[in-house]
């Protein structure tokens, strides 16, 4: 397994947001954590990165136990995120936003900037443009973009689609499955079941910090259970 949380506890004070949370993804998958508001995806994705510290459990990643390592040291270990909200430098430009997710690494990035350019012709066009005056779509691809500056193993995301037009969505999904087909492994949590399991290989349904349901992404698309509460039932 390339990314492993093992029955992972967290807390924001005395609430407990996650009550033992187990995920695994493999390398090459696309996994994607699928579940309502305040399950627990972002605080998962968070407990990841480093951004938040566990109370019990542990994360593992490329062989090795990360639970105590520092953020940015994930990062460099092949950790990439793009936040929910995005997080973009607004008063920089968009080549400085994207440059900014390579900061840490010391050799020349010029590949990695032609290949995000080639994924997102957009950010190429736009590069001198300020990033806070990108409209959310393009926040949203500057990013993800950022996120692949740094050259990542697996890349986190969360929410991508919030706040898109349906166009952009279909867009940002073609997308995440072209990175992942270039060779990144993805796990990404989603508001939009529907789009999110038709892309993932596997998924797991949170409720209230517990996993509910792990299983091929396919499979859950046609779970009756799955179908009434996250996909509108259709
Ligand atoms: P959403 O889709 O609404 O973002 P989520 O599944 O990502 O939901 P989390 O954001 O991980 O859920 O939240 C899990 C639980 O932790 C929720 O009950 C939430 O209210 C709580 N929580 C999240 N962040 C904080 C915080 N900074 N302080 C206190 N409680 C928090």
């Amino acid at each position: 397994m390339l990314l492993e949380i093992d029955d992972i506890h967290v807390h924001y004070g005395k609430i407990a947001a996650l009550k033992g949370i187990s995920v695994s993804v493999d390398e090459g998958e696309i996994v994607t954590l699928i579940g309502a508001n305040g399950a627990g995806k972002t605080t998962t994705l968070k407990t990841i990165s480093g951004l938040r510290s566990l109370s019990s459990g542990a994360v593992r990643f490329d062989g090795r136990d990360i639970s105590r390592m520092p953020g940015h040291k994930r990062v460099l270990a092949g950790i990439g995120q793009a936040p929910e909200g995005r997080g973009i430098f607004p008063g920089m430009t968009v080549e400085e936003n994207l440059l900014m997710g390579a900061y840490a690494r010391k050799e020349d990035v010029s590949k990695e900037l032609a290949q995000v350019h080639e994924l997102f012709p957009r950010l190429a066009e736009r590069r001198t443009q300020a990033g806070g005056t990108m409209s959310g779509g393009e926040q949203q691809m500057l990013a993800i973009g950022r996120a692949l500056m740094a050259k990542p193993k697996v890349l986190l995301l969360d929410e991508p689609s919030m706040g898109l037009a349906p166009m952009l969505v279909q867009q940002i999904f073609s997308i995440i499955v072209e990175i992942n087909r270039r060779g990144t492994t993805v796990l990404l949590v989603e508001q939009n079941a529907q789009q999110a399991l038709q892309i993932a290989h596997r998924a797991y349904v949170l409720e209230t910090g517990r996993v509910v349901k792990a299983a091929p992404a396919g499979d859950l698309l046609d779970d009756p259970q799955v179908r009434a509460a996250y996909l509108g039932g259709a």
